[in-house]
């Protein structure tokens, strides 16, 4: 990695820890970029790859993410390198020296990412407590099960469907990836009157202008297998959800699925990026360019983070799902509003958006970045 200095700007990052602990092979890295509007939260990425610099870009995200959603947090984020695949009780060994190791950092709330989820989060509560994403059992709100993300793309579709010449009822909707994200999206948006015609996973697309059922292909991921498997419709390679003509495009699945090789292919009047960075720099230029309304990802894709604060104040899944609702719904009408008012993109007012809320709240701070005193979280 370059040189810290490289990377610091006015907003951050306050810290940078590396961890390590050889008797069981622990390395990782925690940085915190801001926390002047509360302790940062922001998940814990296992993978054998991960680096520091992707640790330092991670969090910044996760502030922009954070104040986007109008949360009390700043943004923070762990890597940890491993294979997340790991037998488990050298995974839980990992994760609770994890933890204790980083006991006395007050600024960062623990939360799941890639290679990590709620089991993991309980063994981390086990031993230091501060931690979002835990299991139903233990007082967690199960933010994948109940459709967390899922249910805020749905309401940002409903708030760009007003910026867009469709209506949701009726309005034609693919969905690229049918995981947590995927699938939910695909239900709520079905329960508002949209028709699911075409979605993929990793093995393939299915495609039926007159509309998919949902619940069955939900059936058949939950069951382990794929959307091959599913009976009807047309089936395709997985590149082939692409150019499906309809009315709502998004990416549940990997970043920058959109770029430069396809973005003309897209046939949409809306992305709307469920996945992170789901589109690369110069192709979410051209959608812009194109006139495709996009939405972007942290303001779009907020439920999950929203949930899992909600969750860490003591609040009930209905307060949750309430507050995913009208805070997605509220930063979705802000940013297409500039978009309009200002001859902007979505990304560059989401971004704006964002700052003005840190800045905002660093300037009531005396020192911008620092931690509030023991009666901090
Ligand atoms: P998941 O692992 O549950 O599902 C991912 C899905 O993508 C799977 O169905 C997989 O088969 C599919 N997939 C993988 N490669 C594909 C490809 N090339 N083409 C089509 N499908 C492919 O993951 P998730 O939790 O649904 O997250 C999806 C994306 O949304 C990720 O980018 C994640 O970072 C982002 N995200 C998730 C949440 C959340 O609450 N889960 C919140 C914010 C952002």
């Amino acid at each position: 990695m370059a040189d810290i200095i490289e990377y610091a700007d006015d907003l951050g990052p306050l810290k940078v820890i590396h961890v390590h602990e050889a008797s069981v092979g622990l390395k990782a890295v925690l940085v915190v970029d801001n926390v002047a509007k509360g302790p940062s939260i922001g998940g814990i990425r296992m993978a054998p790859d991960v680096t520091t610099e992707e640790c330092v870009r991670l969090a910044r995200a996760m502030t922009m993410k954070n104040a986007a959603a109008g949360l009390p947090h700043g943004g923070g984020k762990v890597v940890l390198q491993g294979d997340p695949k790991m037998p488990k009780p050298q995974k839980a060994e990992l994760l609770r020296c994890l933890a204790s190791a980083l006991r006395t950092e007050e600024d960062y709330i623990f939360a799941p990412d890639m290679g990590t989820d709620e089991e993991c989060m309980a063994w981390i509560r086990d031993e230091v407590g501060r931690v979002v994403a835990l299991p139903r059992e233990i007082g967690g709100i199960p933010l994948d099960e109940i459709g967390a993300t899922g249910w805020g793309l749905a309401q940002a579709a409903e708030v760009a469907a007003d910026y867009c010449d469709f209506e949701l009822k009726g309005a034609r909707v693919a969905v690229q990836g049918f995981g947590a994200v995927g699938r939910n999206v695909s239900r709520f948006l079905v329960e508002k009157g949209a028709v699911l015609v075409a979605a993929s996973d990793s093995r393939g697309t299915v495609h039926n202008p007159d509309g998919l059922d949902v619940q069955s292909l939900a059936a058949l991921k939950v069951e382990g297998r794929s959307l091959a498997d599913y009976a009807g419709g047309t089936h395709g390679c997985c590149d082939d959800i692409v150019d499906v003509e309809c009315d709502i495009w998004i990416p549940a699945a990997r970043p920058d699925v959109i770029n430069d090789d396809n973005v003309e292919g897209l046939n949409t009047k809306l992305f709307l990026q469920g996945a992170n960075i789901p589109a690369t720099e110069t192709a979410e230029a051209r959608l812009h360019e194109k006139g495709i309304l996009y939405v972007p990802d942290f303001i779009a894709n907020a439920g999950g983070v929203i949930c899992a604060a909600m969750e860490y104040h003591g609040a009930t899944e209905s307060a949750a799902m309430d507050t995913i609702k009208e805070k997605v719904a509220r930063n979705t009408r802000l940013v297409l509003e500039r978009v309009m008012a200002d001859g902007i993109s979505p990304r560059q007012a989401a971004k704006e958006m964002a700052l003005e809320r840190v800045r905002k709240a660093m300037s009531f701070r005396r020192f911008s970045t620092f931690s509030m005193g023991p009666n901090y979280i």
